[in-house]
């Protein structure tokens, strides 16, 4: 395993989960995340990139919500827990995200060469 692998573990265990609005994909939209994310993930054609692209959607979102859900990148789990990236719906963990896991979240997303997921 390497050394970010076992960051972005770290910090996804350390990431507050919330309820959704039920069937919602508000937040969803083109994200990017590490290399080490991107293999944990299926890959995608090109046609089905430049088709989500098209609509401005992220290429994983699929008719009943994310098809990804446990392996979503960081960003995607980052989303709604804290005040500095609110669910626009208002949903929220009952503890916001302790601001040290926060900071590293942005911390190896800018240490780590993003591409479009
Ligand atoms: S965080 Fe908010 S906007 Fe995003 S899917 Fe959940 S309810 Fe919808
Ligand atoms: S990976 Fe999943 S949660 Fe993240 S933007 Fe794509 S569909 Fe939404």
């Amino acid at each position: 395993m390497t050394c970010n692998s076992r960051k972005i573990d770290h910090l996804r265990q350390r990431i507050p989960s919330f309820a959704c609005v039920p069937g919602c994909h508000d937040c969803c939209g083109p994200v990017t995340a590490s290399s080490e994310e991107m293999s944990r993930l299926p890959v995608k054609t090109d046609a089905e990139h430049d088709a989500a692209l098209a609509e401005f959607n992220c290429v994983h979102l699929g008719p009943q919500g994310c098809t990804v859900y446990d392996e979503r990148p960081l960003i995607c789990r980052l989303f709604g827990t804290t005040p500095r990236m609110p669910c626009p719906n208002g949903q929220r963990p009952q503890e916001w995200i302790d601001e040290r896991v926060e900071n590293g979240v942005h911390q190896l997303i800018a240490s780590t060469r993003q591409v479009l997921v």
